[in-house]
């Protein structure tokens, strides 16, 4: 991730379903702005908080360079934290810093087939991805939202199939873990892009991925975005829990 600080203004805020808002930012920063060759772009959003500076994570979801503006999505998720709420009340005119782009993911030319899941938080990245499938691209597409009021048209190729679940009053990611297991695994080479609430992706399909499917490290992107009941900071120290445990049992994958 570039260390470089960023400060860039909001242009506008446009409320693209119940629970999602895009703010669009640009000023004199994005000069300074180096977009990544990642569809999985993410930057580290700069926030006061009481004891210094808070980060929170969040993808870029376009980079539009003839009106100088990026795009991000925030899912707003309640009264609660500091990103979702700033998005909520973002006016034109306001700053943020924001470090980066980093990224890991693009979807591969060599891959069979394309699988792609995630909640809310996670459509960003899957619609970016979606976006820069090539045309004849075969897979399935996941995305866990609310209900019906929160679901997003997105470009992807007419061979990948997109499945809408609705939440409804099961636990974030639960209805996900279950479409993804019960929908259909194509032959050959699966790329594989999971994300979101981490609980579902860490204990429920990564290992339904990478044990059960056998999907080698290189061809699989699965982590948690967020983690039910914690805030971002809650969220990182459960993450390296998790890897000191799984150091410990080595079975795990
Ligand atoms: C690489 C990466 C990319 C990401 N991209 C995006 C993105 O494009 N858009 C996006 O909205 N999020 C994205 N996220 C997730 C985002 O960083 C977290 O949701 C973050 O916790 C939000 O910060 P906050 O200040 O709003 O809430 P926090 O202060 O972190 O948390 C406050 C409370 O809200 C809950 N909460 C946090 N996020 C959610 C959620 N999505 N749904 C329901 N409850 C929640 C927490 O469990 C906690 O109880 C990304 C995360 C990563 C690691």
């Amino acid at each position: 991730m570039a260390r470089v600080r960023t400060t860039l203004v909001v242009q506008n805020t446009i409320r693209l379903t119940d629970h999602l808002i895009r703010v669009r930012l640009g000023g004199p920063g994005f000069a300074t702005f180096r977009p990544s060759e990642f569809t999985d772009s993410y930057v580290k959003l700069v926030f006061p908080g009481p004891d210094g500076e808070i980060m929170r994570t969040y993808t870029v979801r376009e980079v539009d360079r003839a009106a100088e503006e990026i795009a991000i999505d925030f899912v707003y998720h309640g009264d609660e934290g500091i990103a979702g709420p700033w998005a909520a009340t973002a006016e034109p005119g306001d700053s943020i810093d924001m470090f980066g782009p980093g990224g890991a993911y693009a979807p591969r030319a060599d891959a069979d087939w394309h699988l792609l899941a995630g909640d809310e938080s996670a459509l960003p990245a899957i619609a970016a991805a979606a976006a820069a499938l090539p045309s004849d691209a075969v897979g399935q597409i996941y995305v866990e939202v609310a209900g019906p009021a929160d679901q997003l048209a997105f470009v992807h190729p007419e061979g990948v199939e997109l499945t809408w679940v609705h939440r409804g009053d099961a636990e974030p990611g639960e209805q996900l873990a279950a479409a993804v297991r019960a929908g259909q695994w194509r032959d050959g080479q699966a790329q594989v892009f999971i994300h979101g609430e981490a609980q579902a992706v860490m204990h429920d399909l990564r290992p339904y991925v990478r044990k059960e499917h056998a999907v080698p490290a290189e061809w699989a992107s699965l982590s948690g975005y967020w983690r039910r009941g914690r805030t971002e900071e809650g969220f990182r120290s459960w993450k390296s829990e998790l890897a000191e445990a799984e150091k410990a049992t080595p079975a795990g994958v």
